[in-house]
């Protein structure tokens, strides 16, 4: 049983640096978590401190019914990966594998069963006899993981494992990761910068800004449902479109005036806008929710927005617009055929049931 607690805990270095503030959270047993934010926002911190690697300034470290505060890493029931693999050099494969458990005296027939088990799995059988250099960073990553599977952890806490990889290989790794929970059946607490790796790994995803927890949701709640503006700017890429408007009152609606365009709100999104009428918010759209054809949105829910067309990034599959209103930068992701990559000034189409709006002075969000 390895559902995590962490019940106020802080960490403040030795330097005086608060890395991370008051962080709460629940993991259930078998979950699998990412911590996801920028660089220095106290992910590693945060991962150090539930491996017993790094100590904590105050609050509660709990794993199953125990607290570990004081308890040391080897006895926490935890493997960590790290993002340089920490390989030993000079041994094999099969050793850097092998040499944990023999420190703890495991008889050598069990040790043999359980590297060959873990190396059958990750597909790295055939090179048990070579040194870490003579293997891809692939490799080096499989068997990094391998060497914290052979111990059967509760718990596997993983410190962004995949950021040595080139893209392809790390696409392929970020599956085999995913796969591996599912067949391990142990929590896996996993850190990365990557918003992609997080949205298609986690369970749950945490993100963190400056050392404070922003959200924790599942990634399409993330997505659909930001808490406030900076998780709506970092999760989803090309990111979020943010623009400056003022709140309207129309007749019982309301409006948000654009560069002078008005943007009709639908009732699902006016809830609490009474506060904000003549004031100024941020109204957030997906580049995916920028047409530049009506004609499959409901009509009652869309408007129009003339934007000049700046740069077409041609992905293949789709094309992001780069759109200009004054000086709002706008990006669309448009179908692949879309024939405004020709044009000058496009008139863009907002689908208005996909608006978010947001406080510019809380940064809270007011509507998703
Ligand atoms: P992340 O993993 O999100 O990049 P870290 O947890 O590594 O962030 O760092 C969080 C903050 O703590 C940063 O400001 C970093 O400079 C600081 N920090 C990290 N490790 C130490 C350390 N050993 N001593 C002092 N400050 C540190």
């Amino acid at each position: 049983m390895a559902s995590i607690s962490l019940r106020n805990v802080t960490k403040e270095y030795e330097s005086g640096t608060a890395a991370v503030h008051g962080f709460n959270l629940e993991i259930a047993d078998k979950e699998f978590i990412v911590l996801v934010g920028p660089s220095g926002c106290g992910k590693s911190t945060t991962l150090r401190m539930i491996a017993g690697l790094e100590e904590i300034t105050s609050g509660d470290l709990i794993i199953g019914e125990t607290k570990v505060n004081d308890i040391p890493p080897k006895d926490r029931d935890i493997a960590m990966v790290f993002q340089n693999y920490a390989l030993y050099p000079h041994m094999t494969v099969y050793k850097n594998m092998a040499f944990g458990l023999e420190l703890r005296k495991v008889p050598k027939n069990i040790i043999r069963q359980k590297v060959e088990e873990a190396a059958i799995i990750l597909g790295i059988e055939d090179i048990l006899d070579r040194k870490p250099k003579a293997l891809s960073g692939g490799q080096q990553q499989r068997v990094a993981l391998g060497r914290a599977m052979v111990r059967d952890p509760a718990v596997f806490l993983l410190d962004e494992p995949l950021s040595n990889l080139d893209a392809k290989l790390r696409n392929t790794m970020r599956a085999e990761i995913s796969k591996l929970h599912k067949r391990l059946n142990a929590t896996f607490i996993y850190v990365t910068h990557d918003q992609v790796e997080a949205m298609t790994m986690g369970d749950r995803i945490v993100v963190m800004k400056d050392g404070y927890i922003q959200q924790v949701d599942t990634p399409q709640n993330l997505y659909e449902k930001p808490c406030n503006l900076f998780v709506a700017g970092f999760i989803g890429s090309p990111q979020m479109n943010f623009l400056r408007v003022v709140i309207k009152k129309v007749g019982v609606g309301y409006t948000a005036i654009f560069n002078g365009i008005p943007i009709p709100l639908p009732a699902s999104k006016t809830r609490n806008l009474a506060e904000y009428v003549g004031k100024e918010v941020i109204l957030g759209i997906r580049p995916e929710n920028l047409h530049d054809n009506a004609f499959h949105l409901p009509q009652n829910n869309v408007c129009h927005v003339p934007a000049v067309v700046e740069l077409a990034e041609i992905m293949g599959s789709e094309i992001y617009l780069h759109l200009s209103n004054h000086d709002t930068r706008m990006i669309a992701k448009l179908p692949p055929h879309s024939d405004s990559i020709d044009k000058e000034v496009v008139n863009i189409v907002i689908n208005c049931d996909k608006i978010h709006l947001f406080d510019p002075v809380t940064e809270q969000v007011i509507c998703n």
